[in-house]
């Protein structure tokens, strides 16, 4: 592979052109393994990036897009309807909270954010009261376009990057009890006194429940999401759900809001939509919303990519929900916790490491220091795993299938590296 016009000439995500982090070249992945052009093979550890929970080249998800294919590939979704489509928004209308029932499919996570943060405005405008303000979380991740970056962290996003052009909304304490922690009923009064503040303004509050991704791979309280609930009900505030990485089984329930047992007014979802094989994303939001969004000025809600409901998009998430349901996807990710529980706790002895925490098929080391990752990334590969950190944050979300061995594989390349980067 020409790697080296690679380096010159071809922008990765989050890289410098002045100095770049060198890239692996991968030839093919398969099962739970990722192939190097010298045909080392590497258990995946990332899902590349929460999406290939049932890992690569599936043969059943392979069939599902050949299939396709010989239908047809995409066909535009204004005034046109297909049959990957129905049968693709049926299975999220039956799989999510009973009062989530329209469907909004788009091209990625972020433009599903985008879609969920306008169907909120359009929703006070359509009521006569316009609003302009959002309600979220410190160290929250909701995507790189920048409405999403306006309510990602302000400090991980770099917003005075972009001041002046970038919307500012409004930002609450996130959560500090963990999830297996008890209750302190204190980590919810700065929401609580942000929103009572500005009711008036907030068109919705919109969070990562239970599990804050990017942004620092905090596992909180499900109390927290409850007191959320109950807030913007009191306030009569919309409740935004952005599950683009909890989404589909990773953190132990099909959604993460069911560990709260609340349901959200309009729900993201993206990454493990399509098994990992495409670009897909979908925004879920309740008649009520719908509806009144509709019945405002516009007379619709403005928004239509081009490439909405990509038939091949929808055909392969077909055929992965139906795998994830059709089989115990929940004795797999809680296997894969209960190993997580014993295989990480181990690595807090070391005087590098800050914190271990875990839920679902989740697992997440904290150094004190910032990792360096081409130099932790060596070592990994030297342990045949592919694991990516970020900051001060190792972390692990591996394809469901993954068994005890891969997972102490997995830990221990984590380790080792964290001895090769901080010493022994
Ligand atoms: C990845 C992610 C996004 C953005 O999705 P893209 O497909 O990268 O645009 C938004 N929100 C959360 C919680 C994510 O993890």
């Amino acid at each position: 592979m020409d790697t080296e016009f690679d380096r010159q000439h071809i922008w990765h995500p989050y890289t410098s052109t002045i100095d770049p982090i060198p890239c692996y070249p991968v030839k093919g992945a398969e099962g739970l393994e990722l192939i190097l052009e010298d045909g080392t093979r590497l258990l995946d550890g990332m899902s590349s990036w929460w999406a290939a929970i049932h890992g690569y080249n599936h043969p059943v998800l392979n069939e599902a897009v050949e299939s396709q294919l010989k239908q047809m590939s995409h066909v535009m979704f204004g005034g046109i309807t297909h049959q990957p489509a129905i049968a693709l928004c049926k299975k999220l209308v039956a799989m999510t909270a009973e009062p989530l029932e329209k469907v909004f499919l788009c091209d990625s996570g972020s433009i599903s954010v985008e879609v969920a943060l306008k169907m909120a405005l359009q929703y006070w405008h359509a009521l006569g009261r316009p609003k302009d303000k959002f309600l979220t979380l410190r160290h929250g991740y909701h995507g790189d376009s920048f409405a999403a970056m306006s309510v990602t962290d302000p400090d991980n996003s770099m917003h005075s990057l972009y001041k002046g052009f970038l919307p500012e909304h409004i930002f609450a304490q996130s959560p500090e009890s963990g999830f297996f922690d008890a209750w302190n009923e204190d980590d919810i009064s700065d929401f609580a006194q942000k929103l009572e503040q500005n009711r008036d303004r907030i068109a919705a509050v919109i969070l990562e429940p239970i599990v804050q991704g990017a942004g620092g791979m905090r596992i909180y309280h499900p109390t927290y999401l409850r007191r959320v609930r109950e807030l913007c009900d009191e306030h009569n505030v919309l409740l935004i759900c952005d599950e683009i990485a909890t989404g589909f089984g990773r953190t132990g329930k099909l959604f993460a809001y069911e560990h709260a047992e609340i349901t959200p007014d309009i729900l993201c979802l993206g990454k493990a939509l399509t098994g990992g094989y495409m670009t897909l994303a979908a925004t879920i939001t309740t008649s009520h919303v719908a509806d009144t969004v509709c019945s405002g000025k516009a007379g619709c809600f403005m928004h239509g990519p081009t490439f909405m409901a990509n038939p091949l998009a929808c055909a392969v998430a077909n055929a992965s929900l139906e795998l994830l349901t059709n089989q115990n996807w929940q004795q797999k990710v809680h296997s894969i916790e209960n190993h997580l529980s014993t295989l990480l706790p181990p690595l807090k002895n070391h005087h590098a490491v800050k914190d271990v925490r875990w839920l679902g098929a989740i697992g997440v080391v904290e150094t004190h220091n910032n990792v360096d990752v081409a130099e932790i990334q060596k070592v990994f590969v030297k342990e045949k795993v592919w694991i990516r950190p970020f900051g001060r944050l190792i972390y692990i979300m591996p394809p469901f299938d993954m068994e005890e061995h891969h997972l102490s594989a997995l830990v221990r390349a984590i380790q080792k590296g964290v001895e090769h980067c901080f010493g022994e």
